[in-house]
């Protein structure tokens, strides 16, 4: 077994310190001077591979500016991928499982040293502000610490407990399941791509991990301080790639055993599907673990701290541009309250700053062209379906740099089934919604076909305890920010169309990569 101390998140850094954001300011020259432009190859059997055609990643906040480019797998990378990845199973899978955990508690500490660096990179490949793209290194950390102590309960014959029956003994193994696929999206690109991997890999997995096209140079970062930890060859295939063809190809392979994917409800679905349907030679039912997207609503009602509720708005819808699966994208507000919380909101909101992740913005671009234009979209109807109180452009530029920049957006009176107040628009678009009441507040908020996060604000016991009870959603917060779930804190994922709720960062999430087996031996 492992002699280390308990599982303890990390702590955030304090950017009000001037010496932590120098630090910071300090990492970005480094990765300006070491990473930008870097070529990332794939990794197949320890070996690195390249392809003639690449893809190639841009600074969102600055398209003129090649962030760097990483190979583009084809079908045959793929094959080969997953023939060495069974092969690398065989061995694998024998390793005892403390001696799987210390690789990635190795690679935690590697992650630690590089912290800054990892979110130097973010910053300037996704746009992350300093915060954002700190809070997210500390939870991939996290994701490696808290894994390598769950996977010790599945050690040995007999981790789960049966009952004791005379003259026999009995005993519950659990089992890695083979080879997956992880296919992860560009919004968190360092701790979902690691956490995917790292939790089908600790208990016996190989995996063969597909970042997001836009994210692929912080997937590369991150997979070399995995090989760097000590993985062996084949155990993780880096093959970074478009998601139509070769994770399609995977997908829906006769030898995939698992896949595990974080994105878009319709990718998701798509996945579900093709992944149902059985191949010639193959011999096992596929696992999906889907965590998918979501339209996160936060109730405030009359009896609120209003000051409390403005501020989880502003944090919740607008951090990291409202592009996150958790973010507040409607605030459900009592008709009693509805004017002063949308006057705080609308007011504190108004506040945020435009710019780059680098110069450490409130709002910074979206990721990429499709995104910009699909938010364009919503603010197009945005007049049509509600008030617009602050923002609703999508400038494209900010101080001179040209970039996917869309302002942040409150729209206020939105009809409960609008399509601003039914569909994932993932930026900084927000529908404010009048409820007649609480029970009006509950039944609106239960009103899309998502179930990932939300949230009530309010001092009302009988109405939290109700909340509790029938708010449909995995992540449920009150009187806080609905987003910033902690690794092994709160356990993150969601249901209905959000997901197959397997909550990532909870007690079980390393169950979804195993099989059980129970042995029977009579005395
Ligand atoms: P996306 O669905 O467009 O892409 C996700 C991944 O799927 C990418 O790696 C992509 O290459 C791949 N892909 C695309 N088509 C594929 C196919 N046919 N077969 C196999 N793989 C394919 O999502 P995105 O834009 O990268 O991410 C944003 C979405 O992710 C949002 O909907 C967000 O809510 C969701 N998300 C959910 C969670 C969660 O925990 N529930 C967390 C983060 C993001």
């Amino acid at each position: 077994m492992l002699k280390i101390q308990d599982y303890r998140p990390q702590p955030f850094i304090d950017f009000t310190q001037p010496e932590n954001v120098q630090a910071y300011e300090a990492a970005l020259k480094k990765v300006r001077a070491e990473l930008l432009g870097k070529h990332y190859p794939m990794v197949i059997d320890g070996e690195r591979v390249d392809t003639e055609e690449k893809l190639t990643s841009l600074n969102p906040c600055d398209t003129s500016e090649v962030v760097g480019t990483t190979a583009r797998a084809t079908i045959q990378d793929a094959e080969r991928a997953l023939q060495g990845a069974w092969k690398a199973f065989e061995t694998w899978k024998t390793w005892e499982m403390d001696a799987r955990a210390r690789i990635l508690l190795k690679a935690a500490a590697i992650l630690k040293r590089r912290h800054l660096e990892a979110c130097a990179l973010m910053s300037i490949e996704v746009g992350k502000n300093y915060a954002e793209a700190d809070v997210e290194v500390a939870e991939a950390i996290d994701f490696l610490e808290y894994y390598a102590r769950s996977a010790m309960k599945y050690s040995g014959f007999g981790s789960s407990e049966t009952t004791w029956f005379e003259g026999e003994e009995n005993g519950l193994m659990s089992l890695p399941l083979g080879v997956g696929v992880s296919i992860s999206p560009w919004n968190f690109p360092c701790a979902i791509f690691l956490g995917m991997l790292a939790a089908p890999i600790v208990v016996g997995n190989c995996v063969i991990a597909k970042p997001a096209e836009d994210a692929g140079l912080i997937a590369g970062f991150i997979a070399d301080i995995m090989y760097e930890a000590g993985l062996p060859a084949g155990v993780l295939q880096f093959l970074p790639g478009v998601g139509k063809d070769v994770g399609e190809y995977l997908t829906t392979h006769a030898r995939t055993r698992f896949i595990t994917f974080t994105g878009s409800r319709a990718v998701g679905l798509h996945i579900n599907e093709v992944a149902a349907r059985v191949q010639p030679g193959q011999k096992w039912i596929k696992k999906v673990v889907l965590e998918l997207g979501g339209k996160d609503g936060m109730i405030v009602d009359e009896t609120a701290d209003l000051d409390v509720a403005i501020t989880a708005a502003v944090q919740g819808a607008f951090g990291f541009n409202g592009q996150k699966c958790s973010a507040m994208s409607r605030l459900i507000v009592v008709d009693a309250v509805y004017d002063d919380v949308v006057n705080g909101f609308v007011e504190r909101a108004g506040k945020l700053k435009m710019g780059t992740g680098e110069e450490n913005a409130n709002v910074t671009a979206v990721v990429n062209g499709m995104s910009f234009d699909k938010i364009k979209g919503y603010l197009e109807i945005a007049p049509q379906e509600g008030k617009v109180l602050l923002g609703g452009e999508a400038p494209g530029e900010c101080n001179g740099k040209q970039g996917y920049y869309v302002q942040a957006t409150i729209v206020g009176d939105v009809k409960r089934d609008a399509r601003l107040a039914q569909e994932e628009i993932f930026g900084p678009v927000i529908s404010v919604i009048r409820a007649k009441d609480w029970a009006d507040a509950l039944a609106i908020a239960n009103s899309t076909e998502y179930g990932l996060t939300g949230g009530v604000c309010s001092r009302d016991r009988d109405r939290l305890e109700q909340a509790r009870r029938e708010f449909e959603v995995g992540n449920l917060y009150f009187n806080r920010k609905i987003t910033g779930a902690i690794v092994g804190v709160q356990p993150f994922g969601g249901y209905n169309m959000s997901g197959t709720d397997s909550k990532a960062g909870g007690p079980d999430y390393l169950a979804n990569f195993m099989q059980l087996k129970t042995v029977t031996e009579r005395w």
